[in-house]
């Protein structure tokens, strides 16, 4: 059997797994949103791909009921290959080690971060099964392309084991400052990681260049190109603006790649669900629920990085400061809950849930919810109708790799009824839209001002700034990253 020419390695299945009649059937999921099916693209540049993933087992080293699936859908034929995680291990790996400890470094949350809580035996086990299990499925020369930080050592097991292969990594979080990197006990193992990859990437130039400073610090790699960054991602003046940014790094006797490039959404697709039937209904639905209140639509999931609580507490300090907008506005919070066993989020989820009963108690009246709390994820294309009904949008992460939704947001609005979108400058998306009601969701002064400039905006600003952001999204969409990508691999392949 000749080996794949492109191997994906990412913790996520690309499939569901399903039980019909006793049998275990895969099939594409079903939400056409996300970051999937854009991967899985990847695999009608090659002859052959496969992508490795995990399945849980009853027993350590014990191998998956259906270790080895191919696939046969809209994208083609490829290989899933997956290894074997007890609880124990899925538990240790990724809800502890990852969540308590990597997760909060990689979002600056240094008072998080929970070194004794971690289990570095057990991540870099899983880390090594990965990195076996993609060299088993990939030719000599394979581009071998590895997402997220939960798999940070799967790149140095790789060179290891199959020198000759090109090794991509793609970082969906942010990437901290030095200082907060060298937090971590375990810095030197995963930069030289990092180091051994033919191209790391990011969503933003500020990531690039965080990266760089660690990997000058703590191993002397030099910066051999660096360029201005592209007009449409360098602001100028807010948190995350960067107006150049490393390329190329040399380490010893090897060059690597940095790329930074936000993930895109689909704004196609989007107003394509958004034209269908049954979304016209679901407006319709919720135009008359609401009648002349404006809805702002806040959507994320519980975790203390999003955001939430300041989110609360600022539409609080919104009723307080303007009673007129009482029965007037609804503020629509969705958060959704963790996997079940993730602990690290109970005091946040306990948090968001009292204060969305505590405001709501305070000004609720018998005919006004103030405040609606959703817990459960709500389909995507139900969401869309939401976001299109939404007058505002508040997205107030105290940090965010990216967020997408911001941007499903801005290609849901029709250009008649523009809305009006809050952003955190914490959010990596904040360096495309700069055109949105931009905010520091640390300081009160700063939200409260952002907050009364949406709700006093005139139309022709907020149609102004929409159509600025509309043009963002619609350039830098999801087609444009998988493009732009390809053609970094087309030039890794050819060196
Ligand atoms: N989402 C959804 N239903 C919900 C809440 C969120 O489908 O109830 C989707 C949302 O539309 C977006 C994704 O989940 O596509 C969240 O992505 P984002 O980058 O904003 O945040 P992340 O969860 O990746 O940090």
């Amino acid at each position: 059997m000749s080996g794949s020419d492109l191997v994906i390695v990412y913790h996520r299945q690309p499939f569901e797994e399903v039980e019909v009649d006793g049998r275990v059937e895969f099939r594409e999921h079903k939400s056409p949103n996300g970051i999937v099916p854009t991967l899985k693209s990847f695999f009608q540049t090659v002859d052959r791909g496969s992508w490795v993933a995990w399945q849980h087992v009853d027993e350590l080293g014990q191998e998956p009921e259906h270790p080895h699936v191919t696939m046969d859908d809209r994208h083609g034929t490829y290989e899933v290959s997956r290894i074997g995680l007890t609880p124990a291990q899925v538990a240790s790996f990724y809800h502890v080690t990852s969540k308590a400890a990597l997760w909060p470094v990689l979002h600056s949350f240094a008072l998080n971060f929970d070194a004794q809580a971690a289990d570095w035996e057990t991540y870099r086990e899983v880390n090594r099964l990965f990195a076996e299990a993609a060299c088993e499925q990939a030719s000599d020369d394979a581009l071998i392309w590895i997402h997220d930080y939960n798999l940070w050592l799967v790149p140095s097991f790789i060179r290891q084991i199959k020198p000759d292969a090109k090794v991509a990594f793609f970082h969906h979080t942010p990437f901290p400052s030095a200082d907060v990197f060298a937090l971590l006990p375990w810095r030197d193992e995963i930069v030289d990681s990092l180091l051994a990859c033919d191209i790391v990437g990011f969503h933003i130039p500020r990531y690039a260049e965080n990266f760089v400073q660690v990997a000058r610090s703590l191993r002397g790699a030099e910066v051999a190109e660096k360029v201005a960054v592209e007009d449409g991602l360098s602001p100028h003046g807010m948190a995350l603006s960067e107006p150049e940014v490393t390329t190329k790094l040399r380490y010893w006797d090897r060059e690597v790649r940095l790329d930074s490039f936000p993930i895109g959404t689909n704004p196609t697709l989007i107003r394509k669900v958004l034209g269908e039937r049954a979304a016209g209904e679901k407006g319709f639905e919720i135009a008359n629920e609401l009648g002349d209140q404006q809805l702002i639509v806040s959507v994320g999931r519980v975790d203390y990085t999003k955001g939430t609580i300041e989110t609360l507490l600022a539409y609080e300090r919104l009723l307080e400061r303007r009673p007129e907008l009482h029965k007037r506005i609804k503020l629509m919070v969705t958060s959704v809950a963790p996997a079940s066993g993730m602990t690290v989020y109970d005091e946040t989820r306990h948090e968001i849930e009292q204060q969305v009963g505590r405001i709501h108690g305070r000004f609720a009246t018998l005919d006004w919810g103030p405040i609606m709390l959703f817990t459960t994820p709500i389909p995507f294309e139900e969401l869309l109708s939401y976001y299109r009904a939404a007058d505002q949008c508040w997205i107030t992460p105290l940090r965010d790799g990216l967020n997408l939704v911001a941007k499903e947001y801005v290609a849901s609005k029709d250009p008649l009824e523009p809305g009006v979108l809050v952003l955190s400058e914490f959010t990596g998306c904040s360096v495309e839209l700069p055109d949105a009601v931009i905010a520091n969701p640390y300081s009160h002064e700063s939200l409260d001002a952002a907050i009364d400039h949406a709700i006093d905006m005139s139309v022709e600003e907020r149609a102004n700034r929409m159509a600025r952001l509309t043009a963002s999204v619609d350039h830098y969409d999801i087609e444009h990253w998988a493009g732009h990508i390809l053609t970094q691999f087309e030039a890794l392949r050819s060196r």
